[in-house]
């Protein structure tokens, strides 16, 4: 499965009891289907110092979710939406783009290759 959510993303809780709320992704785990978001699924961890770092205590911190259980959240058209990839020809360049399912709008530019035109004779 094509990884359609990405760092930086702004997403919205789909499922369980803190559906609803947003976060920006801080991490995506690819080889689990997993991302960290900010301020969702948060866990106590007790963690050690580590000298001039961080003092030994508990934290809260965010334990990673399933990608399924969240949504991105267009920065376009501002609703949840499914991501699609298209890709477009334009100039010599062949582009690949998220797009949101819903406004059709392209989010971001994710592959750009250019395409060697050979003259013809
Ligand atoms: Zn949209």
């Amino acid at each position: 499965m094509a990884n359609k959510i990405k760092k930086g993303d702004t997403v919205v809780v789909l499922r369980g009891k803190e559906k609803g709320k947003v976060g920006e992704v801080l991490r995506v785990i690819r080889e689990e289907n997993r991302v960290v978001v900010k301020g969702i699924n948060l866990v106590k961890k007790h963690l050690r110092e580590i000298p001039n770092v961080r003092e030994g205590g508990i934290y809260e911190i965010e334990a990673p979710i399933h990608v399924s259980n969240v949504m991105l959240l267009c920065p376009k058209c501002e609703k949840p939406t499914r991501v699609g990839i298209r890709t477009v020809i334009e100039k010599d360049n062949l582009r690949k783009y998220r797009f949101c399912k819903k406004c059709n709008e392209n989010i971001d530019l994710i592959r750009e290759k250019v395409i060697k035109v050979r003259a013809e004779r």
